[in-house]
């Protein structure tokens, strides 16, 4: 039986980025994946998402052409070479992630875990069944799809995002049933290549999670896009008719070629079934505590197998959490500024509170504001739709930020560093913002919360 210092099990942002971090620190590190190196993220979700986002904003402008001034005459796709980009774009990171591996001297098995007692796994592939032991051993197992109990279960017609990103052909109709992030970014990628997408979601507001306001605001824009979106209304009973898919919305019976059941992801606990070791949880999700320990001495757990966002950046945040606590570093880690992000065209981001959750804890907010309209770069880009909206408490620190509209995903950033490291408005707006950029728009919606806004 091989013997390590650490023994990850899953190779996705949260396995990965421990593995090498702990190898690079001299300890004798291997990982066992039973899919593919980069996880739910670079497999399944993140990266594929983005891959086919891409294609739908530039087959979007390409249509628009000539608000550019440019002339594309007989814009078209071809969603067999769409879709091969996209797995060029995965099988190039995962191919930089196995090498960054190799080259950290971290040892991959490829096979199926199971826990075993005493700090043993082991590992089941087609080609054999290995038992390997470790000083700690680290789950990192991710989430899986979350499906309520008497859904359909036919995946040729009724959907994960697992076959949504399979999907060979574009879908005439499409239901999508939950209107967060992922359900989102699906409707607007089919949408666009010519789906007539349909997203039912339960909550008052499209995105729960985001400011209320902001959620209101954007729903227009979305349908505006071709979405036709129910909020507030469960799809009262879904069921399979000569191989389409029938639902009933608000009290009407209506057909689908395919449904995308996007209603949230579960932790993967697979590898415990059937091993012998159980763990305390925390509701659905792995108990751990500050140190990412178990209930089990020497078993730790990170990512979306124990609570918190499930994100991929919180994944490798907790990665680089417990290695600086395993090296012994004195470094402050936080979970208080966790930006989300919505990769759609407007794009959405937010960080920290939003308006509804600072009214509800009875903090005084001070709300900044600058529109993308104002922003010379937006508006020189032809993408000048949305704004920055920024949450000051009483003594001027930043204690939440809502951004839609161009660039809104890495415009994130500043507020989230503001934000962590607990900067007051009057410094942060020392700092010098380039001109054009759409970074100007947060330093006006900052500038706006004191009356002090240049365009507003
Ligand atoms: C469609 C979609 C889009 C998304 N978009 C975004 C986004 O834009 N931004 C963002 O931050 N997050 C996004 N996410 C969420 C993100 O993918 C997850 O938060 C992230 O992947 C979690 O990382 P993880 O390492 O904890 O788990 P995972 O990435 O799920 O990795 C876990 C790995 O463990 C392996 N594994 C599990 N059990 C075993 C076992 N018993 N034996 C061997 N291997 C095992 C799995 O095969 C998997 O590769 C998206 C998710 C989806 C589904």
């Amino acid at each position: 039986m091989s013997h390590f210092d650490l023994l990850i099990i899953g190779a996705g942002p949260a396995g990965y980025p421990l593995a090498t971090a702990m190898a690079r620190y001299g300890s004798k590190v291997a990982i066992i994946e039973r899919d593919s190196a980069g996880g739910t993220c670079l497999n399944w979700g993140c990266i594929p998402t983005k891959a086919l986002l891409a294609s739908s904003k530039q087959y979007h402008q390409m249509q628009n052409a000539q608000l550019w001034g440019l002339k594309a005459e007989q814009v078209g796709f071809d969603w067999t070479a769409i879709m091969n980009r996209k797995e060029v774009v995965i099988k190039t990171l995962r191919q930089g992630i196995e090498k960054m591996l190799q080259a950290a001297g971290v040892t991959l098995f490829r096979g199926n875990a199971k826990l075993l007692p005493g700090r043993n796994v082991r590992v089941e592939s087609v080609e054999n069944t290995v038992e390997i032991s470790a000083e700690r051993i680290c789950l990192a197992t991710g989430s899986v799809p979350s499906i309520p109990a008497g859904m359909p279960v036919d995946r040729s017609i009724f959907w994960t995002s697992n076959e949504a990103l399979s999907a060979a052909h574009v879908p005439e109709s499409l239901l999508i049933i939950g209107g967060g992030v992922i359900g989102l970014e699906f409707g607007q990628i089919f949408s666009s290549f010519g789906s007539k997408v349909t997203i039912v979601e339960m909550m008052p507001q499209i995105l729960p999670g985001l400011d209320s306001a902001t959620a209101k605001r954007l729903l227009p824009v979305f349908k505006k896009a071709g979405l036709e979106i129910f909020t507030g209304q469960k799809v009262e009973a879904l069921d399979e008719e000569n191989g389409r898919v029938t639902a009933t919305i608000a009290g009407q019976k209506r057909f689908f070629d395919k449904a995308l059941l996007a209603m949230g992801r579960r932790p993967n606990l697979s590898i415990l079934e059937g091993g012998g070791v159980s763990l305390n949880m925390d509701g659905r999700f792995i108990a751990v505590n500050s140190k990412f320990e178990t209930s089990e001495p020497g078993i730790y757990a990170i990512g979306d197998a124990i609570p918190g966002p499930m994100l991929a950046h919180k994944a490798s945040y907790d990665a680089m959490t417990l290695a600086d606590i395993w090296r012994g570093r004195e470094i402050r880690h936080t979970y208080n500024s966790v930006p989300a992000c919505v990769y759609t065209h407007p794009e959405i981001a937010w960080v920290g509170l939003s308006e509804d959750e600072a009214r509800a804890k009875g903090v005084p907010v001070n709300v900044g504001r600058s529109l993308f309209s104002a922003n010379g770069k937006a508006v020189a880009a032809g993408d000048s739709d949305g704004q920055v909206k920024t949450l000051t408490d009483e003594k001027g620190h930043l204690i939440g930020a809502i951004i839609w509209g161009p660039e809104a995903s890495n415009l994130i950033i500043e507020p989230t560093m503001l934000s962590e490291l607990k900067i007051p408005n009057r410094e942060a707006r020392t700092v010098i913002h380039p001109h054009p950029t759409l970074s100007e728009a947060f330093s006006e919606a900052m500038a706006s919360a004191s009356g002090e806004a240049v365009h507003g």
